[in-house]
């Protein structure tokens, strides 16, 4: 397959889309991103990746990042994790806390945010450090060695993260976190202001850093060196969950537009997987109402559309 035409006539055909939605507010360093961004890459399993539009330029990669580290504590740690956290859909939004009282500090599943912090103190514990592991397992995998925390993000998100704060209290209050709030808060943050940066002095491309870091997911559990980050079932279960909640109260919808495993960001990335053939990385900043991309969500679409290549 032509990738790079099959990249440009998703890219030409979701035009229209690219500025809808809203940039995110609520994160004041996100709230001035240019909404009229649109980028997407693929990196294929052998590691060859190519984009188009503007794949080349710096987004943050907010939720994504939750993919990222319940692999690293299902690597780690086998099944465990599951007492702590469902995998259920909540068909809530990703920072309600609502649901957190009603089912005893137990988030949901692992992407909403409540479910996300459990994983990062899990990570925390695991290693020592939640934030760095993550940017380190990044970088190896995109072979991308500039890739960063972001001070501005982290810091803006920390100063308007009190709902943030309210689930990690709360879940504590129920004993569901290992490690301090504040410790629990401050990596999450870390772990969500990671920007996607090009390379230097080679230049690079942070939709397909991404997509190449995501590389694991599609094939199977193998990470870019060849050697195992998470056995095939493993690898089946994180796409799983990344199907039926990855994009929050509107993962249903996503399924029955896209049909593949994905995983969004407020920072208007999403990463979605083709299980045996390749990642996908779209980046456009404009969000629906769910917190989704719109544009990201249509090229998505339409990529499945043209090539059949979903899992169902
Ligand atoms: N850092 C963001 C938050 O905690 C991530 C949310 C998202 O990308 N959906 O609110």
């Amino acid at each position: 397959m032509d990738y790079q035409a099959v990249l440009e006539e998703v890219a030409a055909h979701v035009e229209p889309q690219i500025g809808r939605g809203r940039v995110a507010q609520y994160i004041p360093a996100l709230a001035s991103v240019d909404a009229d961004r649109f980028g997407i890459a693929l990196a294929d399993v052998d590691g060859r990746g190519t984009g188009v539009g503007d794949w080349e330029r710096p987004f943050s990669m907010q939720s994504i990042s939750k993919a990222f580290s319940l692999a690293l504590v299902l690597a780690d740690d086998g099944e465990k994790l599951w007492r702590r956290v469902g995998r259920e859909p909540s068909g809530n939004p990703f920072n309600s806390l609502v649901q957190l009282e009603y089912e005893h500090g137990i988030p949901r599943n692992p992407f909403i945010n409540a479910g996300a912090l459990v994983v990062t103190d899990r990570l925390h514990t695991l290693t020592g450090d939640a934030s760095t592991t993550m940017l380190d397992f990044l970088r190896a995998e995109s072979g991308n060695p500039d890739l960063a925390f972001d001070q501005d993000v982290a810091a803006s998100e920390t100063a308007h993260g009190d709902r943030n704060a309210a689930l990690a209290h709360f879940m504590a209050a129920y004993g569901n976190l290992d490690n301090p709030v504040p410790t629990v808060l401050e990596h999450y943050f870390w772990q969500c202001s990671i920007e996607m940066i090009p390379q230097l002095p080679l230049g690079g491309a942070p939709c397909r850093d991404l997509a190449l870091a995501g590389g694991f997911l599609a094939r199977h559990g193998l990470r870019a060196d060849g050697s195992r980050l998470l056995s095939r079932s493993e690898a089946k279960r994180v796409n799983a969950v990344m199907l039926t909640c990855g994009t929050y109260d509107a993962a249903g919808d996503f399924a029955y537009r896209v049909g593949l495993p994905g995983k969004s960001g407020v920072g208007g990335g999403i990463v979605a997987v083709v299980p045996g053939r390749c990642t996908l990385c779209v980046w456009s900043p404009g969000l629906d109402a769910r917190g989704n991309s719109v544009a990201g969500v249509a090229a998505l679409d339409h990529f499945t559309t043209l090539t059949g290549w979903s899992v169902f």
